[in-house]
C-alpha cells in the first residue's frame, strides 16, 4: 500500500481548491527551505473559519487581503483555529483577531507557548540558548557566529497576540462547516497539537502532526532541554492508529493532501525506530548530537537546515538517554558526548 494523492499539485498563491464541499485549501509562501504552508478555510454558512494562518509578514498579509477580497468578501471571518504554536501556523492569528474581530481557537498549551514566546524578545541569544547549542556540540565557528548575531525572535514572524482565546480540549466535539469533528491532541512536533477528525465524512485535518512526504520535525529547544518529543510523538501516532482508515482524506500543514493514513502512521513510527537503531549502533563510540547528523539524516545537512537538524538530533539522543540506553557526559568543550551504557 502506498499513499494516494488526489491532487498532483497545490493551488497557486491566491487560488484555492475545494477539497470537499465548503472546505477550501490555500497555499502560502514561507521564506525557508520548506517554502510553503497549507491553510484551510471552511464555509460556516454565515461566516468563514480559517485553519492556520502562515507567517506574519507584509507579503502574507497582502496575500490574505487579496484572498479575502476575491473569495470571502461576502461574510465575516468568524474564527481562526490554529493547530499548533509554530510561527508558520499561528503567525497571523493576532492580526485576524484585531483586524477582523475573529475569535481564536487553540489548545491551551499552544496558546500559552505562542503568547509567551511572542513576548520574549532578545537582542542576542540568551546564555541558556548558547549553553544548549554548546551541549549539542555545535561547531565552534557556527556557535561564535550565532552567539554574537541577532537571534530569531518568535515575534519576528508572529503578529502581536491580544489577550483572550477559546480553548479546544482533547476529545471535544466541535462543529465546523455543518459537520461534527472530534478533536484529538497530538504531541512531539509541538505541545498539544490539534488534529480534527470529521465524524460525518472521512476527513482529517492534521496540521504538522502527520505529513505525507516529510517527517514532522521533532525538536528539543533550550526551553525544555531534556524533553523527549520522540516518545511523545510515537505515543501520539500509536494512539491515532485505531482511528485511522484508508478512506480518510488527510489535510496536512505542508505538502499534499493524501489517502493512506494507517500506512503513513506506521511508516512514520517505523522511520523513527530505524533512526534510533542506527543511532544505537553508532553510539558504540562516544558522539555529540552534531556528530550524529550523518547517521540520522543519511544526507548532507545544508547551512539552512543545520538548526533543525540539531534540535532533531538532540531529540533522538534525549530519547535514548531517558530510556537509559545511553549515558552522557560533558567533554572539555562543554558538549555532551553520548555512549551506549555497559
Ligand atoms: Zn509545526
Ligand atoms: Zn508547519
Amino acid at each position: 500500500m502506498t499513499l494516494d494523492y488526489p491532487w498532483n499539485s497545490a493551488p497557486s498563491i491566491g487560488e484555492r481548491i475545494e477539497v470537499s464541499k465548503g472546505i477550501f485549501w490555500f497555499r502560502l509562501p514561507l521564506p525557508m527551505a520548506l517554502d510553503h504552508v497549507n491553510v484551510y478555510v471552511i464555509d460556516e454558512g454565515d461566516s468563514w473559519t480559517i485553519i492556520d494562518t502562515g507567517f506574519w509578514s507584509k507579503k502574507t498579509q497582502s496575500i490574505w487581503s487579496d484572498i479575502k477580497e476575491k473569495w470571502f468578501s461576502d461574510k465575516p471571518i468568524g474564527k481562526v483555529i490554529v493547530t499548533h504554536h509554530h510561527p508558520d501556523h499561528v503567525g497571523l492569528a493576532g492580526w485576524f483577531q484585531t483586524e477582523f474581530k475573529a475569535d481564536l481557537w487553540m489548545s491551551r498549551t499552544a496558546w500559552l507557548m505562542a503568547r509567551m514566546l511572542r513576548l520574549d524578545y532578545q537582542k542576542l541569544p540568551t546564555e541558556e540558548t548558547i549553553n544548549f547549542w554548546r551541549r549539542a556540540g555545535m561547531d565552534d565557528l557556527i556557535l561564535n557566529e550565532r552567539a554574537t548575531g541577532k537571534p530569531f525572535n518568535f515575534g519576528d514572524s508572529v503578529h502581536e497576540m491580544p489577550l483572550g482565546f477559546r480553548r479546544i480540549i482533547d476529545g471535544e466535539k466541535i462543529i465546523l462547516g455543518n459537520r461534527s469533528w472530534i478533536v484529538r491532541v497530538g504531541n512531539g512536533h509541538a505541545p498539544e497539537h490539534l488534529t480534527l477528525w470529521c465524524e460525518d465524512e472521512p476527513i482529517v485535518i492534521a496540521g504538522d502532526q502527520i505529513i505525507s512526504s516529510i517527517s514532522p520535525n521533532l525538536g528539543v529547544y533550550a526551553t525544555e532541554p531534556d524533553a523527549d518529543p520522540v516518545q511523545e510523538w510515537l505515543t501520539s501516532c500509536e494512539a491515532f492508529l485505531p482511528f485511522s482508515n484508508d478512506k480518510q482524506l488527510v489535510l496536512p500543514g505542508h505538502k499534499l493532501p493524501f489517502y493512506g493514513l494507517p500506512h503513513r502512521l506506521k511508516q512514520l513510527i517505523e522511520n523513527h525506530h530505524s533512526a534510533l537503531k542506527r543511532l544505537v549502533a553508532f553510539l558504540k563510540e562516544p558522539q555529540t548530537a552534531v556528530d550524529c547528523f550523518p547517521v540520522l539524516f543519511n544526507r548532507k545537512i545544508s547551512d539552512n537546515e543545520y538548526g533543525l537538524a540539531l534540535v532533531e538530533a538532540v531529540a533522538h539522543l534525549n530519547h535514548l538517554y531517558r530510556k537509559k540506553i545511553v549515558k552522557r557526559e560533558l567533554n572539555s568543550k562543554g558538549a555532551y558526548v553520548y555512549t551506549l551504557k555497559n
